[in-house]
């Protein structure tokens, strides 16, 4: 077996080695090829560090051992000498993962510094304040990412120099300062550490190197990979490269440019530099740098020759570029170049924009811009130059993007109420329930302690496109005295937040929004991603609002009409109650009988807003006891209503109470139950069909699904009750209706029988929310109690709630696709649960072959791009 390589000098890569070299040393080593000017170096593979895990986080002797080898190559190519004071060789250590994650992993610089490099470095660059800058800066970066000490404390030490010398920028401070510098730092370290700081060049290689692998695991890394769905063992590859230096005097500099505006994506080099600093000056902010433009100024041959190169990489790449970049004494070296992170709006621009250009073709455009993205473009985001200068107080998950800001109030009536008399409100809450719907709609924003990506704060929130942050269990709500406590902040009722649901990041105070922003290009970019897509995509809508909405962002059909969100407003709840109190079935058909045309006349709205397209009507679904009141007020109330005692609502109340209701009286079996359930919204639903029909605008087909089945005999029954309906309203109505009755899939069992099921289902809609909590075994409401510590300990990658488990609930809806299809050819397949607007489950779908994915109106454009992108990667015959 011949030996593994974990090592490779810059020239012997390219650009298509991205996995075995990370983004970063690909980059470097095509830019090294086509003859660009990059310090030399040599990349340290992510199989090194996939084997430093595997090895119970060691570097194995083979490794180290090539690592030396490639130092001695680089000491030759260089001519300078690691640990010679004369002339050494000084280097950089920075990691490159495969995806890039900015500013995740770790970086040092000036490595191969040492008491005695120091003197003769600053004999040989004639330049000792820049020597002894070097070296305190190695020793607080060393210290920091490889000992793992605070950084704070050494700014402390440099702040009480600077407060000594009465100076206050570190640039005024001189050659015995830094010296002074380096003496403290070193103390400091030696009273932490109970050792020396380490003077072996070798050694700081070596530790320097295993900190990067180290740093693949760490937190900040762990929750950006989660975020983007970035696989754990990938692991990170590790460049060595020689240093520059950009802080070397006045003819130096060091800076960062884009080949377009990553803000706006407008064509034209944009970025900015520092003269006399390294590059972590610029990222930090310690002095102000300047527009890239001025270096045309300052240094026209340099500016000419970056802005060359700049041109070259773009065209070379096909792609906006991000660059680093050092100029050491006059002469431009590259640091790095690769695709630029961008806002939402400019990476629609410059897809656009490279089509007009001729640079890439649609499908490559299409496949650009990050779906995910699209969300920014759809909900009101806060001002980001206000945003700069504010600090969270806390983070939650974020549920549903977009951003709010407005006055707490603790309950759904204040928050109707505030909303009355002009306030905007954000709505904190434990967590929400149906009854909480109409507050919800009216508040800016919604925050919750409990609850996780498919807590009915996030489903609801997410349909509505409210931004919501859900599961901030750092929150102590006090509802009685109307405060609550986050991070030592008391924040009282009236006072302001803001929230931001596409980062879960909660603020004090309030920060302007700026409304969201469709650009002509993005009609544009949607019209190609439709044109190469394959899956038909439909949106969950329970009422007509939503239903346009879903339309305006190009729903085709709605995959999901939850029935019962209908019967929370007004005196449909009482009737609803009225019906669960009855204790025969005429009295239950009486209840019903009040419900049936507020039911016909929602269907009759919804089908109007999406003229004629499909609607796929699920009955209901909850467990009763969910309509009822829970507070002794209420209950006085509805008793007076119905002409009832409230011992014996509180009967009731007792009679329908469930250990599990997840897994209780539910879905179908309520209409196994009492099948007049079943009668009154099939006869709604028909009603509705034959009124619109009637009309003569559309002809409606219409499609009834019914919930939570689990063994065909159990749907055949329901299925009985509603033919029996439909076809005798028809009949009555002397017109010609076809109608189809199918079923959600979400239950292990339904997809384990699927076969069988599509005996009596004329499709399917996979509710992969409860697929995923009955495969799973745990609740949807309560994982995200737990689910942290499954991150933390790399059990669970991400959230099964939010991106759909390929391995095992996308075993079951395989399965379910290929049994459904083998019983009946041309049965209708397609998704409703929350996986339907995440881009990642969204491919898994096409690759599934289902018809459609369904998702809420505000994640449909996204939908439909991931759609097109899963098409265009691996398209059906
Ligand atoms: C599902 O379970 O995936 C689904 C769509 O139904 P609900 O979320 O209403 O339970
Ligand atoms: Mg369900």
């Amino acid at each position: 077996m011949s030996k593994t390589k974990y090592v490779y000098k810059f020239s012997e890569g390219n650009k298509d080695m991205r996995e075995l070299l990370g983004g970063k040393g690909a980059n470097l080593a095509e830019m090294t090829r086509a003859g660009m000017p990059v310090p030399q170096g040599f990349t340290i593979t992510t199989e090194a560090c996939t084997r430093y895990y595997d090895d119970g986080r060691t570097i194995a002797p083979e490794i180290r051992e090539e690592i030396m080898e490639y130092l001695s190559w680089l000491e030759e190519e260089t001519g300078k000498k690691f640990g010679d004071s004369s002339n050494p060789l000084l280097v950089s250590v920075r990691s490159g993962a495969r995806a890039s994650m900015p500013g995740m992993m770790d970086t040092i610089l000036n490595l191969g510094l040492n008491d005695e490099v120091v003197v003769g470095f600053a004999e040989f660059t004639q330049n000792p304040r820049f020597a002894y800058d070097s070296y305190r800066r190695f020793i607080q970066m060393f210290s920091d990412v490889v000992m793992e000490l605070p950084k704070k404390r050494f700014e402390e030490i440099i702040d009480a120099k600077k407060a000594e010398k009465g100076v206050k920028q570190d640039i005024e401070l001189d050659t015995e300062d830094m010296k002074d510098l380096v003496r403290r730092f070193k103390v400091f370290y030696e009273s932490e550490k109970g050792v020396d700081f380490p003077q072996d060049p070798k050694t700081q290689l070596i530790e320097a190197v295993r900190a990067v692998f180290r740093s693949w695991d760490n937190p900040r890394a762990n929750v950006y990979r989660r975020m983007n769905e970035i696989p754990y063992d990938w692991g990170t590859a590790v460049n060595v490269q020689s240093m520059v230096f950009g802080n070397s005097g006045n003819h130096s500099g060091t800076g960062v440019a884009f080949t377009r505006n990553p803000a706006t994506g407008e064509k034209a080099l944009f970025g900015e530099y520092l003269i006399n600093a390294q590059g972590e000056d610029v990222v930090a902010g310690v002095r102000t740098p300047s527009p890239i433009s001025r270096l045309k100024k300052e240094m026209p041959e340099v500016y000419e020759e970056f802005s060359q190169i700049a041109d070259r990489l773009e065209k070379h790449y096909r792609d906006m570029q991000d660059m680093e970049f050092t100029i050491e004494n006059g002469k431009l070296y590259m640091l790095q170049t690769r695709n630029g992170k961008r806002t939402a709006a400019a990476a629609l621009k410059v897809a656009v924009d490279l089509v007009d250009e001729g640079m890439i073709d649609q499908k490559e455009a299409v496949l650009r811009v990050e779906p995910k993205q699209l969300d920014a473009l759809l909900h009101p985001q806060f001002d980001a130059a206000a945003l700069a200068k504010v600090k969270p107080v806390g983070k939650g998950l974020a549920a549903s993007p977009g951003a709010a800001c407005g006055k707490v109030v603790f309950s759904a009536e204040d928050a109707k109420e505030w909303h009355g008399r002009g306030e905007k409100v954000v709505l904190v809450r434990l967590e929400t329930s149906p009854e909480d719907i109409e507050g919800m709609q009216v508040s800016e924003g919604i925050l919750t302690v409990r609850g996780g990506m498919t807590s009915h704060a996030a489903v609801v929130a997410r349909g509505m496109g409210t931004c919501c942050v859900s599961g901030c269990g750092e929150i102590a709500v006090d509802y009685d005295k109307r405060f609550f406590t986050l991070a030592d902040n008391v924040v009282r009722e009236g006072d302001y937040i803001s929230i931001d649901g596409t980062t879960g990041n909660i603020y004090l105070g309030s920060i302007p929004t700026a409304p969201a922003a469709i650009s002509g290009d993005f009609g544009r970019f949607m019209s190609w991603a439709d044109k190469y897509r394959q899956m038909e995509v439909y949106t969950n809508a329970d009422n007509p609002r939503d239903a346009k909405q879903g339309r305006v962002f190009g729903a085709q059909g709605i995959g999901l009409c939850r029935t019962e969100h209908m019967f929370f407003e007004g005196e449909r709840i009482m009737a609803i109650r009225e019906m669960i109190l009855s204790d025969t079935v005429e009295d239950r058909k009486r209840a019903l009988a009040k419900l049936l045309p507020y039911q016909q006349s929602d269907f009759e709205g919804i089908y109007e807003a999406m003229e004629g397209r499909p609607v796929i009507i699920r009955f209901l679904d909850p467990p009763l006891h969910e309509f009822l009141p829970t507070k002794p007020e209420e209950i006085e109330v509805l008793a007076k209503d119905v002409g009832c005692s409230t011992h014996r609502i509180r009967e009731a109340l007792r009679r329908l109470h469930e250990t599990n209701p997840m897994m209780g009286h539910r879905g179908c079996r309520l209409a196994v139950s009492y099948p007049e359930i079943a009668e009154m919204q099939t006869t709604a639903v028909i009603k509705a069909a034959i009124r619109i029909t009637q009309k003569g605008q559309y002809d409606i087909e219409p499609n009834i699904m019914i919930p939570l089945v689990g063994e065909v005999k159990e749907l055949e029954y329901v299925k009985n009750v509603v033919t029996a309906t439909a076809d005798r309203l028809i009949a009555a109505a002397g017109i010609q209706m076809d109608y189809q009755v199918g079923t959600m899939i979400e239950v292990p069992r339904a997809a384990l029988t699927a076969g069988e099921i599509a005996r009596e289902a004329e499709f399917f809609s996979f509710g992969t929310n409860d697929l995923t909590q009955m495969t799973f075994g745990f609740s949807r409401d309560d994982a995200g109690k737990f689910l942290g510590y499954y991150y933390d300990n790399k059990i669970y990658e991400s959230d099964p709630f939010a991106h759909l488990d390929q391995n095992g609930v996308g075993k079951l809806v395989e399965m379910a696709v290929k049994a459904g299809r083998a019983t009946r050819p041309n049965i209708h397949l397609g998704i409703c649960g929350e996986h339907g607007g995440d881009p990642s489950s969204v491919e898994f779908c096409h690759n599934a072959g289902l018809d459609y994915v369904s998702c809420s109106p505000f994640r449909v454009p996204i939908a439909r791009l991931a759609a097109a992108q899963a098409a265009i990667k691996n398209p059906r015959k």
